[in-house]
């Protein structure tokens, strides 16, 4: 159980005082990842290392040497960034209710580059990608929507340019909803609904939907079914399913807000993933707790590159310049003793 103002910052102003050098940081990331003590993993040493105490980027077993960088299997490995910019930028993303953009993080960062920012902002997308990967249970509600191409909305199910979203909510008495599952699929076929319904909703629920074809056959012999006719008796789709319904709304709107409405399709997934760990955070008083789960899920995310986040072959027209020769990694937002430069005489 996490305890706001010991294991993660209640304020802006307790986040600066803790996070003041990249060695509270990466003291930080050990905590998170170890604890007060990890076992050393050269096959046959199995020496019990504390954690307390280091200094450097590079940890040393006592006993049988071999060294171990200390960001080695989060997503800050290789970096050039250091730690308290990536740090400041974790903060952003968690504190601000919908998020921040690539740009607005290259200004309170005072980057040159907005390449570094957009990488910096999809490396922890990556890490968001591990939360939440429990099933949905109880009353779920599915449906499925369109984001993307020139108009938003649902024009039917064949709507060209856009890319297919599915939607599980889980329903809670009285009026309220649960978590929520997002993923991209292919199509609206029973075979694309029946794999997301499997990886998504726990055997056994009860799976609320309308009227399309494809969900009986997608349902038969995991759950139980009931379809709402959308002709019939309730007339407007959000009353049949207000909890897609709303999720979907609010997922557009946050698409066109803080994204402002930028999304290519090979992005689409990350961004579904962020959407969905604030989704299901948002009971969360603290605003610090986001950022726990956050820095939790980066540390033990595993590297990935630039070249691995624009593999999938990025055509969007807002793609971020490629880099631009060699040049001088940001600077650290450490300030170990702050040099008072009121008082400098004018001639230092
Ligand atoms: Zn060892």
């Amino acid at each position: 159980m996490a305890i706001a103002g010991r294991h993660y910052p209640r304020s802006e102003r307790e986040f600066r005082a803790w996070f003041q050098t990249d060695g509270d940081c990466l003291d930080y990331l050990d905590w998170l990842r170890w604890g007060d003590e990890l076992v050393c993993s050269r096959s046959g040493c199995g020496t019990k290392v504390p954690t307390r105490k280091v200094t450097g980027r590079v940890r040393r077993c006592p006993v049988c040497t071999s060294t171990i960088s200390r960001t080695a299997g989060t997503i800050f490995e290789g970096t050039r960034v250091p730690l308290t910019l990536w740090f400041q930028a974790g903060w952003e993303l968690s504190i601000n209710k919908g998020g921040v953009s690539a740009a607005t993080i290259k200004r309170r960062l005072e980057l040159s580059s907005y390449q570094t920012a957009w990488t910096m902002l999809h490396k922890y997308r990556r890490a968001m990608a591990l939360a939440g990967r429990e099933k949905l249970s109880g009353i779920v509600e599915v449906d499925e929507t369109a984001i993307g191409g020139k108009k938003s909305g649902k024009p039917g199910r064949g709507a060209a340019g856009k890319t297919r979203v599915a939607i599980a909510v889980e329903r809670k008495d009285p009026k309220g909803f649960g978590r929520v599952r997002l993923q991209v699929i292919p199509d609206y076929s029973t075979k694309s609904l029946a794999a997301f319904l499997k990886e998504t909703v726990e055997e056994g629920s009860t799976v609320v939907t309308d009227d399309w074809k494809s969900y009986p056959p997608a349902t038969r012999g995991r759950y139980t079914h009931i379809a709402h006719n959308q002709s019939a008796s309730i007339p407007k789709p959000h009353e049949l399913l207000p909890g897609v319904h709303r999720v979907a709304s609010l997922l557009k709107r946050w698409i066109l807000g803080t994204l402002q409405g930028s999304v290519s399709p090979e992005y689409l997934p990350s961004y579904l993933d962020e959407f969905t760990l604030r989704f299901n955070r948002r009971g969360s008083e603290a605003r610090g707790m986001l950022f726990f789960r956050l820095m939790g899920l980066a540390a033990n995310a595993g590297p990935v590159t630039y070249k691995e986040l624009i593999k999938a072959g990025y055509k969007g027209n807002r793609s971020p310049e490629p880099p631009a020769g060699k040049h001088r990694g940001p600077v650290s937002l450490a300030v170990p003793e702050p040099s008072r430069p009121w008082r400098m005489s004018a001639t230092e």
